[in-house]
């Protein structure tokens, strides 16, 4: 058994491990990610992408219905889950071709299988093993399956991603992002939808004014939404149908699908991060300093597994700026984790940055001012389907620095990229003011708010 030695091996081919071997390489480092699965990881196969593509699917779906509105004589004769579905498939599939030829291109070597730490600085890849001076874990999460009977007979986000027939009556627990996107897409596609909430609202770490702007066009829409309702069985009826019995002796039936979105657990537990030394949190996380340092020298942790802003771009940039302190002569290169902007895919979806104003007035108290409007967008004004738009700033000081902006409404996930730019290089609501509108738009609200 030969040894082969690297500068630099990441431990999981998604957005975090993809992304530091990348940048080292570019630095002339000898690197190698491994892969127990496909190229790309939770986002580009059971995640971001396969999401974004069946939203785009349900926004087609909307416009649809609404093109009899603005004049047009539209028959819609059928929805083929299944050619959508094998469409989405095929284009991943490239970008998991694209993966392997840009790694060879990079002189990276894709390691294929799981692995598992020997020691510090060796792992174990099947029978082989190889050694390196830095190792990156950036080995994801999976979607957490709750332990009560009959979970089983429920999917995950995963399984959604493998339906190869829309599910007519379904059931999404949980309240996350996750949760609300799949119900959404879901019943834009047109599914039935119930969603169950353990507690009063989902969304429950985002700005109130998004959570009860989305929650009132769900329930507008047709989406059953249950809050404070804790599933505790799941059962199978004589029909093949599911039910979902819950607390206060609540029952529903007729479910073709129940989908779990109740979070994600990191998988942590089966690298062998014990015979390296490396210590793991109460849930599972590698706790990290801000350089993404583990507490073992030469062993650093990325992306989900850190359990610090679960998003694509944030493992990217972490996996990047680590490689850049590593290799590339920058000591104090590290990601700063403020002001991250995230979007939710949701109908309409919504995009958010900085603190809700909740967290601001606990933190400031009497100095934060919140700007806010609510309105329907021009092109829902011709539109039966009414879609609302609600936008807040939250500021801070006499000079009123926007440390937060939240946005819902149709196109607020293209939108907010600029104003994070903006509220990262700490503009005030003069700022906004000073910059000129572009119009009509809905984001010109956003510099004209009063
Ligand atoms: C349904 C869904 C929708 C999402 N939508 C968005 C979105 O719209 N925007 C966004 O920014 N984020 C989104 N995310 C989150 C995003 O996918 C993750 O934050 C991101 O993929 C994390 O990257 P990572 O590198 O930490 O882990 P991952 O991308 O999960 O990659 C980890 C990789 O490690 C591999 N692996 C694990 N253990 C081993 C081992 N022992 N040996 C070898 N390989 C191993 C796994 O197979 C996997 O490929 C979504 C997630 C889900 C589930």
């Amino acid at each position: 058994m030969t040894n082969i030695h690297y500068d630099l091996i990441a431990i999981g081919g998604g957005s975090g491990g993809l992304s530091v071997a990348e940048r080292a390489a570019a630095y002339g480092k000898r690197c190698a990610v491994v892969e127990r699965g496909r190229l790309g990881g939770t986002c580009v196969n059971v995640g971001c992408v396969p999401k974004k593509v069946m939203w785009y699917g349900t926004s087609l779906a909307h416009a649809l219905h609404e093109a009899r509105d603005y004049g047009f004589e539209v028959e819609q004769k059928g929805f083929s889950w299944n050619d959508l579905v094998l469409k989405r498939e095929a284009y991943i599939g490239g970008i998991n071709g694209w993966y392997h030829t840009y790694l060879e291109d990079s002189g990276i070597d894709e390691l294929a299988g799981h692995a598992r730490f020997v020691d510090a600085h060796t792992l174990e890849i099947d029978d082989r093993r190889y050694t390196a001076d830095h190792i990156v874990v950036s080995t994801g999460g999976r979607p957490a399956v709750p332990d009560i009977e009959g979970a089983e007979l429920g999917i995950t986000s995963d399984g959604f991603f493998e339906l190869t027939e829309q599910p007519r009556n379904v059931a999404v627990v949980g309240a996350g992002y996750i949760a609300v996107e799949l119900a959404g897409l879901l019943h834009g596609l047109g599914s039935q939808v119930s969603m169950y909430l353990r507690r009063e609202h989902f969304l429950r770490s985002f700005d109130a004014m998004l959570r009860e702007s989305l929650m009132e066009q769900m329930l507008e829409d047709g989406v059953n939404i249950f809050p404070r309702t804790q599933v505790q069985q799941v059962v199978r009826a004589e029909d093949g149908t599911l039910s979902l019995v819950c607390d206060q002796g609540m029952r529903t039936d007729g479910f073709d699908c129940v989908i779990w979105a109740i979070g994600r657990d990191p998988n942590t537990d089966d690298i062998g991060l014990d015979r390296a030394g490396v210590i793991r949190d109460g849930h599972g996380f590698v706790p990290v300093d801000g350089f993404q340092n583990t507490n073992v020298a030469g062993i650093y942790a990325l992306g989900d597994i850190t359990g610090r802003a679960p998003l694509t771009p944030v493992a990217i940039a972490a996996g990047r700026r680590l490689a850049d302190r590593l290799f590339g002569g920058k000591p104090e290169r590290r990601l700063d984790y403020e002001n991250i902007p995230s979007v939710v895919f949701s109908h309409p979806p919504i995009g958010t940055v900085g603190l809700t104003e909740d967290e601001a007035r606990e933190l400031h108290g009497e100095g934060v001012k919140i700007y806010q409007t609510r309105f329907t967008p021009m092109y829902h004004a011709l539109t039966e389907r009414k879609v609302k738009t609600a936008m807040k700033l939250v500021t801070v000081g006499a000079r009123e620095k926007v440390v937060g902006c939240h946005i819902i409404g149709p196109g607020a996930d293209e939108m907010l990229q600029g104003f994070a730019v903006a509220i990262r290089m700490g503009a005030t609501k003069q700022d906004l003011d000073d910059t000129v509108a572009l119009h009509p738009t809905s984001a010109e609200e956003l510099v004209t708010m009063r």
